[in-house]
Formats: C-alpha cells, sequence, structure tokens
C-alpha cells in the first residue's frame, strides 16, 4: 500500500476509534426500579408524606441507574453537575405524584431527586441532560401500571402473603419483562415487597430483559403491604 492508502486508512481508524468513543455510553444497561410506599414506609418507621399529601397508594418511582454488566455500579459522577430544580420545573407536578418522598422531615421531594441525580443521573450524562434524565424516567413508569397488572392476577395490597413466582410470573405476562424484586421486612419481621426493577437499555426508553440476573431478595412466600 502506497503513503497515501496508509494515511487513509489510519485516518479510517482513528474516526472508527473517536466514533466508538463516542457512543461508548460509559455504563451497560440501567435499573428502573419502583418502590411500593407501604414497603418502604413499615421499615423506615418514621416515614412522612410529602408536603403535598399522602401519595396514592401505588408504586412510586425509586431510581433510573446505570449499571454495569458485572453488577456494580458507577456513582456520583459528576460533582459540577447540581441538581437544578429550575431545569425540570414542567415536570415538578407529575413527580410529586410518580416520585413521591417519602423521607423525614415531610419535605417537598426536591431532596429526593436531587440525591437521586447526583448518585445516579450524573453517571448517565453522556445519553441524557437533567431535564431527559427525569422526563425518561417518568415515561418509564407510564409504561408500566404494575399495580394493575398485579390486582388483574389476584395480588392486592391487603397483608396477605402471596407467592415471590406468582407475582414475577404476572409482572412477566403484563410487561414482557422478567422483573427483579426486592424485600424488605415489617416490624414483625415478615418479608414483604419493596421494590421491583426491571432493565432499561442505555438510552433510557426502552425495556430490555436484564442482562445479568441478579437473585431476588425475597423468600418464596412475601406480604404485599396495605398503604
Ligand atoms: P440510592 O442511594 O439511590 O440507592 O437510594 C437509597 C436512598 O434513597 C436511601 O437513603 C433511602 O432512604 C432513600 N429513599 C428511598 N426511597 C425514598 C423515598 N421514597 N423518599 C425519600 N428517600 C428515599
Amino acid at each position: 500500500m502506497g503513503g497515501k492508502g496508509w494515511f487513509l486508512l489510519k485516518l479510517l481508524m482513528f474516526q472508527g476509534l473517536f466514533t466508538s468513543r463516542l457512543q461508548d455510553p460509559g455504563f451497560d444497561f440501567f435499573y428502573f426500579v419502583l418502590q411500593w410506599p407501604g414497603a418502604y414506609c413499615d421499615t423506615k418507621r418514621a416515614c412522612c408524606y410529602p408536603t403535598t399529601g399522602k401519595p396514592a397508594a401505588d408504586f412510586g418511582i425509586h431510581g433510573l441507574w446505570p449499571n454495569y454488566n458485572d453488577g456494580s455500579y458507577p456513582s456520583n459522577c459528576d460533582p459540577d453537575s447540581e441538581f437544578d430544580p429550575a431545569e425540570i420545573s414542567d415536570l415538578v407536578s407529575t413527580m410529586q405524584t410518580k416520585w413521591p418522598t417519602l423521607s423525614c422531615p415531610s419535605n417537598n421531594g426536591s431532596k429526593f431527586w436531587e440525591h437521586e441525580w447526583e448518585k445516579h443521573g450524573t453517571c448517565s450524562e453522556s445519553v441524557m441532560d437533567q431535564h431527559k434524565y427525569f422526563e425518561n424516567t417518568l415515561a418509564l413508569r407510564d409504561r408500566v401500571n404494575l399495580l394493575q397488572i398485579l390486582q388483574d392476577a389476584g395480588i392486592n395490597p391487603d397483608d396477605e402473603f402471596y407467592d415471590l413466582q406468582d407475582i414475577k410470573n404476572a409482572i412477566k405476562d403484563g410487561t414482557g419483562f422478567t422483573p427483579v424484586i426486592h424485600c424488605n421486612k415489617d416490624p414483625d419481621k415478615n418479608s414483604q415487597l419493596h421494590e421491583i426493577f426491571f432493565c432499561v437499555d442505555t438510552s433510557g426508553t426502552e425495556f430490555i430483559e436484564c442482562p445479568i440476573i441478579p437473585r431476588d431478595r425475597c423468600p418464596s412466600k412475601l406480604q404485599f403491604a396495605m398503604f
């Protein structure tokens, strides 16, 4: 190959390297995590309703978390990118209903959203800015009507015990995707349905089957607490 050929080849290789770097989001997938408020309040005995009032008895968002295929995850990736309520002012009223804070003292939710943005959101800045991060997360929540799916399968938040496998099957049938379920314990030490994890592609918009299957952190029978 002549000198010109080599030059062109090197240019192409450099370009390829450059574009693949640009396309690499820096993580492998997202966990999209929904939370049952009745279980959060049972464990954090002193849960507090937001200043906007008691949230609906429905699954709320916990967060959208960039993750690696080896099970680890990046966190607090950009200390310079502060949570800015002004950037998401058009989303705040929807966030109050779908991403409700339950921590004490009672507050308007900004503290929780700030924590989620700073710890997780800043690690997805290669694919979305702050507004898009919250907008995409809300849109994902709209795509899974988890409570309806469970209730259609006869699984209700009534303090009764249900089979983990029945819960997983109902969610898989209703959404098309296999969830990962986390439990916590109520004051009587009963395991209860706490959080449901779905996997989402690196664009933050499409559900995918999880590239890694972490074990469910629940026993085979668990309680679905009232809220
Ligand atoms: P993370 O650091 O994203 O894994 O989230 C864990 C933190 O979020 C803990 O400090 C929790 O107490 C807090 N947290 C989880 N759910 C809520 C909620 N609904 N409202 C306020 N804080 C929450």
